[in-house]
């Protein structure tokens, strides 16, 4: 570690009068104080770092490499999908071709561009069973709003304004409930059985001509498929709502089983847990929605079409749509990428996904299933939940655990979700890792939970050797300190 370096903030590099540049005069004035109102102009200099080039290279460098992703490590963060994204990937969305394009350029310019949102549809369709699709939403959440405003407008044209609210089970991911709210549907939630899956009994005292639909993701949050959906959908269908999919977790189905054939009507996918683009901290994204036959007329604009000469057109307006829920054709780069993924990857491989990251969840959860509680214990998919250590009477945490993690180099599962558990403990290693990167993580876990019978002060302190330690995090998240403050000797 770098100890000039190491955990200063560019501020405490400062030096006063040094700069990072030499420039000669250019013999043209750059008072340009005059154009700006009084009210505008500073009263006194800017508290700027003061600091030479190489000390601002030094610096970022090494804040760059405190940072951790699936590039530098394990990183099995359950429900966000850490996978490698393959860095072919990468090369294509750069195309020069493709990153120079301006999205009012005319349908005629770029019909490359076109060709491929529209192939991209066609396979999305094929791979889950849908008729058409939407590539225009940003995220997951902004898929659900787009799938839920469908489902919205599919009530309204048939002249059923009664129908305000939608089915949510308590497993599902938090933006489920929140996009329902932003839609303006009243969410009813619908308990999980015992064995994590849905309660059809609960379900049925739910269903009535209120009803809008009914939201459910498959394998569910707890990692297990919910095999009651073919019942499940056929009691919704019954009452007149229709079933929506979030697909955000589409890895252990890919070329295995369809929404579309389970039921459903409408779906998002999350093409950057998926289909390969590099995420986390909120972006980038893209949330692509599919709706089956019979839905295709109300979905956003603008809406890539083929004629019948072959020539991609842009719908930018079609009577049922519900209308634009973002600028042009949405996010492009991340379209491009998960075109190449599934190009390159191709129909047999796409299925190896869905069986390797099966086969790596239950190889994870059967080995430490002596040492972490477990549950509920029918067979996963590409995920399981752990409710913490077995032994609770170390008073080691599920949190503990996830710090003490990061000392032996890996990221975190993610921790106290779902909530249907107290010390939950979410494990995704997904398909690409391999066997010995699966042990070594297995290894630090039954380390730490040996560790919390021993000496359970290590784990309870941890992390020990990360740039930061631990956090007050109620503190971080209520105060946040966004802005350097001078006085502080060290804000970190
Ligand atoms: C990640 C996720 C979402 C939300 O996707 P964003 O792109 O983060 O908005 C929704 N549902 C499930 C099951 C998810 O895992």
């Amino acid at each position: 570690m770098n100890t000039m370096y190491y955990g200063k903030l560019i501020f405490e590099l400062s030096q006063k009068g040094r700069i990072g540049y030499s420039l000669p005069d250019n013999g043209v004035s750059d008072d340009y104080s005059s154009l700006l109102p009084d009210a505008l102009k500073r009263k006194s200099e800017p508290n700027l770092p003061e600091v030479d080039e190489l000390t601002v290279v030094r610096h970022y460098t090494n804040m760059s490499n405190n940072n951790f992703g699936v590039d530098t490590g394990f990183y099995p963060l359950g429900s966000c999908t850490m996978k490698y994204n393959p860095k072919i990937n990468e090369e294509i969305c750069k195309l020069p071709g493709f990153v120079k394009i301006h999205p009012l350029q005319s349908e005629k310019s770029v019909q490359g561009l076109l060709e491929i949102c529209y192939k991209l549809k066609r396979s999305l369709s094929e791979i889950c069973g849908m008729s058409d699709f939407t590539l225009n939403p940003f995220a997951g959440a902004h898929g659900e709003l787009t799938g839920l405003m469908v489902i919205r407008s599919y009530h309204r044209n048939r002249g059923d304004d009664k129908r305000t609210k939608i089915i949510v089970p308590d497993s599902a991911h938090g933006t489920n409930p929140a996009s329902a709210a932003c839609c303006g549907l009243q969410v009813v939630e619908v308990k999980s059985k015992e064995d994590g899956r849905i309660d059809v009994e609960a379900l049925k005292s739910l269903l009535g001509d209120d009803i809008a639909g009914m939201m459910m993701t498959n394998p569910n949050t707890l990692g297990l498929f919910e095999y009651d959906i073919p019942q499940i959908a056929e009691m919704v269908h019954a009452c007149g709502g229709l079933m929506y999919y979030d697909g955000a977790n589409l890895n252990p189905m890919l070329g295995k089983c369809r929404p579309g054939d389970m039921g459903f009507d409408v779906a998002h996918l999350n093409l950057h847990k998926t289909f390969s683009t590099p995420h986390g901290g909120g972006g980038p994204g893209a949330g692509p929605v599919g709706v089956r036959k019979g839905l295709e007329m109300f979905l956003p604009t603008p809406h890539i079409v083929k004629n019948s000469q072959g020539e991609y057109l842009v719908e930018w307006d079609s009577e049922k749509s519900l209308g634009s829920i973002s600028a042009f054709y949405g996010n492009v780069p991340v379209l491009l990428r998960a075109y190449s993924y599934i190009r390159t990857m191709g129909k047999d491989y796409l299925k190896k996904v869905g069986e390797l990251s099966v086969l790596n969840a239950m190889y994870v959860r059967e080995r430490l299933k002596s040492k972490y509680e477990l549950p509920i214990a029918s067979v996963c998919k590409h995920e399981f939940v752990f409710n913490g250590l077995k032994d609770k009477s170390t008073g080691v945490t599920t949190l503990d655990v996830a710090k003490r993690l990061l000392d032996y180099g890996f990221h975190a599962p993610t921790i106290y979700f779902p909530l249907l558990f107290h010390e939950a403990l979410m494990i995704e290693p997904t398909e690409n890792e391999s066997r010995e990167t699966l042990d070594c993580f297995i290894d630090a876990m039954l380390k730490i939970a040996d560790e919390a019978e021993r000496t359970p002060d290590v784990v309870k302190s941890a992390p020990h050797n990360s740039p930061v330690r631990r956090l007050d995090e109620v503190k971080a998240a209520r105060e946040p300190r966004l802005t350097y403050l001078q006085l502080q000797s060290n804000p970190l």
